[in-house]
Protein backbone atom coordinates (compact mmCIF):
# COMPACT_ATOMS: atom_id res chain seq x y z
CA UNK A 1 0.00 0.00 0.00
CA UNK A 2 2.78 2.48 0.84
CA UNK A 3 4.60 1.79 -2.12
CA UNK A 4 1.41 2.80 -4.43
CA UNK A 5 0.62 5.69 -2.31
CA UNK A 6 4.47 6.67 -2.80
CA UNK A 7 3.74 6.08 -6.95
CA UNK A 8 0.61 8.22 -6.82
CA UNK A 9 2.32 11.41 -5.34
CA UNK A 10 5.01 11.06 -7.66
CA UNK A 11 2.81 10.96 -10.81
CA UNK A 12 1.11 14.10 -8.52
CA UNK A 13 4.69 16.13 -8.59
CA UNK A 14 5.53 14.84 -12.03
CA UNK A 15 2.38 16.24 -13.84
CA UNK A 16 2.85 19.69 -11.37
CA UNK A 17 5.78 20.11 -12.59
CA UNK A 18 5.13 19.79 -16.33
CA UNK A 19 2.26 22.31 -15.78
CA UNK A 20 3.87 24.68 -14.45
CA UNK A 21 6.58 24.32 -16.97
CA UNK A 22 4.75 23.80 -20.20
CA UNK A 23 3.84 27.13 -21.84
CA UNK A 24 -0.04 27.17 -21.84
CA UNK A 25 -0.43 26.85 -26.03
CA UNK A 26 1.29 23.72 -25.58
CA UNK A 27 -1.16 20.80 -24.94
CA UNK A 28 0.28 18.07 -22.74
CA UNK A 29 -0.76 14.20 -24.05
CA UNK A 30 0.37 11.52 -20.97
CA UNK A 31 1.15 8.69 -22.36
CA UNK A 32 -0.04 5.86 -20.94
CA UNK A 33 1.05 2.72 -22.87
CA UNK A 34 2.69 1.70 -20.02
CA UNK A 35 0.21 3.09 -17.52
CA UNK A 36 -2.17 0.98 -15.06
CA UNK A 37 -5.99 2.06 -14.94
CA UNK A 38 -4.90 3.64 -11.14
CA UNK A 39 -2.05 5.57 -12.58
CA UNK A 40 -4.61 6.94 -15.54
CA UNK A 41 -6.88 8.00 -13.21
CA UNK A 42 -4.23 10.02 -10.90
CA UNK A 43 -3.76 11.51 -13.51
CA UNK A 44 -6.77 12.42 -14.71
CA UNK A 45 -7.45 14.11 -11.12
CA UNK A 46 -4.15 15.60 -11.05
CA UNK A 47 -6.12 17.84 -14.21
CA UNK A 48 -4.70 15.69 -17.25
CA UNK A 49 -7.72 15.18 -20.42
CA UNK A 50 -5.27 13.86 -22.61
CA UNK A 51 -4.03 10.47 -23.28
CA UNK A 52 -2.40 8.96 -25.71
CA UNK A 53 -1.98 5.29 -26.03
CA UNK A 54 -0.16 3.11 -29.03
CA UNK A 55 -2.14 0.75 -29.39
CA UNK A 56 -5.60 -0.06 -30.29
CA UNK A 57 -6.37 -3.10 -28.69
CA UNK A 58 -5.17 -2.29 -25.37
CA UNK A 59 -6.89 0.97 -25.37
CA UNK A 60 -10.46 -1.44 -26.23
CA UNK A 61 -9.35 -2.72 -23.23
CA UNK A 62 -8.35 0.34 -21.10
CA UNK A 63 -11.52 2.77 -22.06
CA UNK A 64 -14.25 0.99 -20.80
CA UNK A 65 -12.73 0.85 -16.90
CA UNK A 66 -12.35 4.62 -17.58
CA UNK A 67 -15.92 5.17 -18.43
CA UNK A 68 -16.29 7.40 -15.40
CA UNK A 69 -13.81 10.18 -16.74
CA UNK A 70 -16.03 11.96 -19.50
CA UNK A 71 -14.14 14.60 -20.84
CA UNK A 72 -10.72 12.95 -21.71
CA UNK A 73 -9.36 13.63 -25.56
CA UNK A 74 -7.96 9.96 -26.04
CA UNK A 75 -4.86 10.28 -28.87
CA UNK A 76 -3.46 7.13 -30.94
CA UNK A 77 0.44 7.61 -30.86
CA UNK A 78 1.65 4.37 -32.35
CA UNK A 79 1.31 2.31 -36.10
CA UNK A 80 -1.78 1.40 -37.23
CA UNK A 81 -2.30 -1.56 -38.90
CA UNK A 82 -4.63 -1.45 -41.62
CA UNK A 83 -7.08 -3.96 -40.48
CA UNK A 84 -7.33 -1.77 -36.95
CA UNK A 85 -8.18 1.13 -38.80
CA UNK A 86 -12.21 0.79 -38.17
CA UNK A 87 -11.69 0.00 -34.48
CA UNK A 88 -9.15 3.36 -34.57
CA UNK A 89 -11.88 5.62 -36.01
CA UNK A 90 -14.28 4.68 -33.42
CA UNK A 91 -11.97 4.87 -30.05
CA UNK A 92 -9.69 8.23 -31.11
CA UNK A 93 -10.08 11.42 -31.33
CA UNK A 94 -6.79 12.37 -32.78
CA UNK A 95 -5.13 10.11 -34.73
CA UNK A 96 -0.78 11.27 -34.67
CA UNK A 97 0.64 8.28 -36.76
CA UNK A 98 -0.78 8.81 -39.99
CA UNK A 99 2.50 7.01 -41.82
CA UNK A 100 1.46 6.14 -45.36
CA UNK A 101 -0.81 6.66 -48.25
CA UNK A 102 -2.21 3.77 -48.31
CA UNK A 103 -3.62 4.46 -44.50
CA UNK A 104 -4.76 7.66 -45.37
CA UNK A 105 -7.20 6.29 -48.23
CA UNK A 106 -8.57 3.18 -46.27
CA UNK A 107 -9.37 5.86 -43.26
CA UNK A 108 -10.56 8.24 -45.87
CA UNK A 109 -13.24 5.26 -47.07
CA UNK A 110 -14.17 4.00 -43.55
CA UNK A 111 -14.61 7.84 -42.21
CA UNK A 112 -18.37 8.10 -43.97
CA UNK A 113 -19.69 4.79 -43.05
CA UNK A 114 -18.30 5.09 -39.30
CA UNK A 115 -19.12 8.33 -39.04
CA UNK A 116 -16.27 9.65 -37.50
CA UNK A 117 -13.38 12.00 -38.31
CA UNK A 118 -10.57 12.21 -35.65
CA UNK A 119 -8.09 15.00 -36.10
CA UNK A 120 -4.70 13.47 -38.13
CA UNK A 121 -1.58 14.24 -37.84
CA UNK A 122 1.10 13.36 -40.82
CA UNK A 123 4.25 11.39 -39.44
CA UNK A 124 7.66 12.47 -40.65
CA UNK A 125 10.71 11.32 -40.65
CA UNK A 126 13.30 14.37 -39.83
CA UNK A 127 15.74 12.62 -39.78
CA UNK A 128 16.48 8.96 -41.62
CA UNK A 129 15.66 6.41 -39.34
CA UNK A 130 15.04 2.71 -40.56
CA UNK A 131 13.43 2.17 -36.95
CA UNK A 132 10.67 4.34 -37.72
CA UNK A 133 7.31 4.77 -39.46
CA UNK A 134 6.55 7.51 -41.70
CA UNK A 135 7.09 9.77 -44.58
CA UNK A 136 10.58 11.02 -45.60
CA UNK A 137 9.56 14.60 -46.31
CA UNK A 138 10.45 14.31 -50.07
CA UNK A 139 8.05 11.30 -50.31
CA UNK A 140 5.62 13.18 -48.32
CA UNK A 141 5.88 16.06 -50.79
CA UNK A 142 5.56 13.62 -53.79
CA UNK A 143 2.42 12.18 -52.16
CA UNK A 144 1.19 15.08 -51.06
CA UNK A 145 -1.31 15.38 -54.66
CA UNK A 146 -2.61 11.99 -53.58
CA UNK A 147 -3.33 13.39 -49.91
CA UNK A 148 -4.71 16.49 -51.13
CA UNK A 149 -7.65 14.01 -52.88
CA UNK A 150 -8.84 12.22 -49.68
CA UNK A 151 -11.39 15.15 -48.57
CA UNK A 152 -12.77 13.45 -45.51
CA UNK A 153 -9.31 13.53 -43.78
CA UNK A 154 -9.04 16.20 -41.16
CA UNK A 155 -5.07 16.61 -41.41
CA UNK A 156 -4.41 18.96 -38.76
CA UNK A 157 -0.91 18.88 -38.18
CA UNK A 158 2.43 16.94 -38.38
CA UNK A 159 4.20 14.42 -35.84
CA UNK A 160 7.85 13.28 -35.65
CA UNK A 161 9.83 10.69 -33.78
CA UNK A 162 13.41 11.59 -32.84
CA UNK A 163 16.09 9.02 -33.71
CA UNK A 164 16.69 7.09 -30.40
CA UNK A 165 18.86 8.97 -28.77
CA UNK A 166 19.02 12.00 -30.34
CA UNK A 167 19.44 15.42 -27.53
CA UNK A 168 20.13 18.57 -27.08
CA UNK A 169 21.41 20.80 -30.05
CA UNK A 170 21.41 18.01 -32.14
CA UNK A 171 17.26 17.57 -31.27
CA UNK A 172 16.91 21.01 -31.79
CA UNK A 173 18.38 21.19 -35.14
CA UNK A 174 16.33 18.06 -36.14
CA UNK A 175 12.59 19.65 -35.18
CA UNK A 176 13.32 22.84 -36.73
CA UNK A 177 13.81 21.34 -39.84
CA UNK A 178 9.81 21.00 -39.42
CA UNK A 179 9.40 24.80 -40.43
CA UNK A 180 10.19 24.55 -43.75
CA UNK A 181 8.49 21.33 -43.95
CA UNK A 182 5.71 23.16 -42.97
CA UNK A 183 5.65 25.98 -44.34
CA UNK A 184 5.73 24.42 -47.69
CA UNK A 185 3.06 21.98 -47.45
CA UNK A 186 0.73 24.65 -46.10
CA UNK A 187 1.24 26.40 -49.39
CA UNK A 188 0.52 23.16 -51.31
CA UNK A 189 -2.91 23.27 -49.71
CA UNK A 190 -2.88 21.87 -46.14
CA UNK A 191 -3.57 23.53 -43.16
CA UNK A 192 -1.32 22.42 -40.18
CA UNK A 193 -1.54 24.21 -36.82
CA UNK A 194 -0.21 21.42 -35.03
CA UNK A 195 2.85 20.18 -34.28
CA UNK A 196 3.32 16.95 -32.65
CA UNK A 197 6.98 16.42 -31.38
CA UNK A 198 8.71 16.19 -27.89
CA UNK A 199 8.59 13.22 -25.27
CA UNK A 200 9.90 12.91 -22.31
CA UNK A 201 13.40 13.05 -23.25
CA UNK A 202 13.30 15.93 -26.26
CA UNK A 203 10.04 18.09 -25.22
CA UNK A 204 11.97 21.22 -24.21
CA UNK A 205 13.66 21.22 -27.67
CA UNK A 206 10.58 20.22 -29.36
CA UNK A 207 8.88 23.53 -27.87
CA UNK A 208 11.62 25.75 -28.79
CA UNK A 209 11.09 24.81 -31.56
CA UNK A 210 7.50 25.38 -32.08
CA UNK A 211 5.92 22.14 -30.77
CA UNK A 212 2.05 22.46 -29.81
CA UNK A 213 1.62 19.00 -28.74
CA UNK A 214 3.99 17.08 -26.80
CA UNK A 215 3.64 13.14 -26.05
CA UNK A 216 4.95 12.45 -22.12
CA UNK A 217 5.29 9.05 -20.49
CA UNK A 218 8.24 8.29 -18.33
CA UNK A 219 8.47 11.27 -17.11
CA UNK A 220 5.33 11.21 -15.76
CA UNK A 221 4.36 8.01 -14.66
CA UNK A 222 8.24 6.20 -13.56
C1 LIG B 1 6.07 6.01 -25.91
C2 LIG B 1 5.90 7.17 -26.80
C3 LIG B 1 5.99 8.47 -26.30
C4 LIG B 1 6.36 8.79 -24.86
O1 LIG B 1 7.69 8.48 -24.65
P1 LIG B 1 8.39 8.85 -23.25
O2 LIG B 1 9.83 8.86 -23.59
O3 LIG B 1 8.00 7.75 -22.31
O4 LIG B 1 7.89 10.15 -22.82
C5 LIG B 1 5.75 9.52 -27.17
N1 LIG B 1 5.44 9.31 -28.46
C6 LIG B 1 5.35 8.08 -28.98
C7 LIG B 1 5.01 7.92 -30.42
C8 LIG B 1 5.58 6.97 -28.17
O5 LIG B 1 5.48 5.75 -28.69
Amino acid sequence: MVIISASFLMIEANIAQLQQELPPSVTLVAVTKYAPIAAMSTAYRCGIRHFGESKVQATQEKRPQLQELPDVTWHLIGHLQRNKTRQALELFDWIHSIDRLSLAQELNRLIPLVGKSPKLCLQVKLAPDPDKFGWEPQQLQQELPELLKLNHLQIVGLMTILPQGTKGEDALAIFKRMLPLKADLEQKGLHLPHLSMGMSGDYREAIAAGATIVRIGSKIFT
